[in-house]
């Protein structure tokens, strides 16, 4: 059997980061791959597709952007460019089309079976990705079979879905862009609003991505947040990259024409049965806003950055709709499709590990797991606010194979 100090599951800009970091310490590792590099990237999103967090941030350890556009947003192709050039300049020993099926305890560390065979290994790094399922409420089963339902996995583009109308659930970054998609296509569009993150894309002349990595927001470590289980849990902002640098706030869906409703609550009869309260929740979203562009204004001021950007700007409140409709007949043909963009889950079913809690989570400290010689990168606030973007994984991938590393020269495990 094969035998390697360290193997990290996963070949997204996670593992490979891990990758580049246990190179530099010479410790000899596989990196094992179920598809191809930059798996997620190339099959679970679709065609339009853009990040959201600006050229000048994409960053990996060694490698920046060189192009001659710093503040737009890459594009598909380019994104799987840009982490393939990563894997070939830090040469990782990639296994590509090589699943694990298996990872549970054996004596010196692991026993890994994969579809390519067995591996022995002391240490494993768990870095297979935070969105491998997308999550969707069971109630999505009680609707008419005459509606066709998506998730973002199985989305790639307009023309795809049956004529007529659509009902997009969630407003978080996947959502408002898919709506926003779908109703430029013409279609009628209708948004399920709970709870979300809004943000306008540039704020005193900024991206206001520039303003979360420049005030330090964004470097909050995991042991300073006051509730991290709640933090981890964040949706993502409301924000989408395109060239024009446009806000996609629900005002400005609003202005589009796309109708908003409240959290989808259950189906009852074929009815899809909404929440009301959209004051309540779309004050709270305006108030949370409000306050983190106040925490920009103060640092600005205090450390005399004032001259260097816009005036302080206020944006409208979310505009409520007169009156939202608190149901729809799914069976009247109003609505077409159905497109969940309701979140999204690890998926931990090949480790045979008891890591894993009652709800899925990965039980860790900063991506040191509660298993001897196990870690984990890649997920919502691992070590920092910034973790599971592609600039965050840097400072965090370093950490935690500091940490393997002496715990491999140590031969127990060590704690922080
Ligand atoms: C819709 C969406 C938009 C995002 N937009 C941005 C953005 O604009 N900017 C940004 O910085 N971040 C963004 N992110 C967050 C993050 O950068 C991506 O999720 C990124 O892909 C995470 O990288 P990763 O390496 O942790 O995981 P992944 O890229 O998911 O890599 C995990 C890899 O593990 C492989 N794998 C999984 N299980 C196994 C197994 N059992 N055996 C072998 N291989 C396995 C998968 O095939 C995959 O290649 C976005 C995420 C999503 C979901």
């Amino acid at each position: 059997m094969e035998r390697f100090t360290a193997v990290v599951v996963g070949a997204g800009h996670a593992g490979l980061a891990a990758s580049h970091f246990l190179t530099e310490r010479s410790i000899d590792h596989v990196v094992l791959e179920r598809g191809e590099v930059a798996n997620s990237w190339r099959r679970e999103r679709w065609d339009s597709f853009r990040l959201l967090t600006p050229n000048w941030q994409t960053r990996l350890p060694g490698l920046s952007y060189e192009g001659q556009d710093p503040d737009g947003y890459m594009t598909m192709d380019e994104v799987t460019g840009f982490v393939e050039r990563f894997a070939a300049v830090s040469r990782a020993p990639v296994r590509t089309r090589t699943e694990v099926t298996s990872v549970r305890p054996a004596a010196g560390g692991y026993h890994v079976t994969t579809s390519g065979g067995e591996i022995g290994c002391r240490t494993v790094v768990i870095a297979s990705g935070a969105c491998n399922r997308p999550v969707v409420p069971p109630f999505h089963e009680a609707v008419p079979s005459s509606v066709e339902q998506l998730t973002p996995f199985g989305y790639r583009e307009p023309g795809q879905l049956p004529d007529g109308g659509v009902l997009v659930v969630g407003a978080s970054a996947t959502g408002v862009q898919l709506a926003a998609e779908l109703r430029r296509s013409g279609r009628p569009v209708i948004l399920s609003v709970g709870e979300h993150v809004r943000l306008p894309r540039t704020y005193r002349g900024r991206d206001v991505l520039w303003w979360m990595d420049a005030s330090g927001v964004w470097d909050q470590r995991y042991d300073e947040v006051e509730d991290l289980t709640r933090a981890r849990r964040l949706p993502s902002p409301q924000l989408v990259g395109t060239p024009e640098r446009t806000t996609l706030d629900l005002n400005a869906l609003t202005a589009m024409g796309v109708e908003l409703v409240g959290r989808w609550a259950a189906v009852r009869d074929g009815r899809a049965l909404f929440s009301g309260g959209l004051r309540n929740v779309f004050s709270l979203a305006d108030l949370k806003m409000e306050r983190l562009l106040g925490t920009f204004d103060e640092w600005a001021g205090a450390t005399g950055r004032d001259a260097e950007v816009g005036p302080p700007e206020r944006f409208a409140p979310t505009a409520v709709p007169a009156s939202a409709r608190l149901q729809l007949d799914l069976r009247g043909g109003e609505i077409r499709s159905i497109v969940w963009a309701t979140g999204f889950r690890p998926d931990y079913g090949w480790l045979d590990v008891p890591v894993v809690d009652e709800k899925g989570r990965l039980r860790h400290d900063g991506g040191v797991v509660d298993g001897p010689g196990m870690y984990a990168l890649g997920l919502p606030v691992l070590r920092r606010r910034r973790s599971t973007f592609i600039h965050g994984i840097e400072s965090d991938a370093r950490e935690v194979i500091d940490h393997l590393a002496r715990y491999v020269a140590q031969g127990s495990n060590i704690r922080k």
